[in-house]
């Protein structure tokens, strides 16, 4: 009765460490990955090419002032 309590419970935990550190990873790596994205653009006016973290849908150039969408590879 013992030992099959002792099992059910190391199982339990065993179980339960496994999801805490998956989940605790995959929140790691969602910042990681927010903070290195960058979005790259390309100035038409003056032909700058400039980058911004995220995912903005417009960027000022930094040499012109002008508003230029992302790239799209
Ligand atoms: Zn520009």
């Amino acid at each position: 009765m013992a030992l099959s309590l002792f099992l059910s419970l190391l199982l339990l935990f065993g179980i339960g460490g496994i999801f805490f550190l998956w989940f605790a990873y995959d929140r790691r790596g969602t910042r990681e990955h927010h903070r290195r994205y960058q979005t790259v653009f390309h100035c038409v006016r003056c032909g700058h090419l400039y980058g911004s973290t995220g995912r903005p849908r417009q960027a000022d150039c930094p040499a012109c002032g002008l508003a230029n969408i992302p790239l799209r590879f």
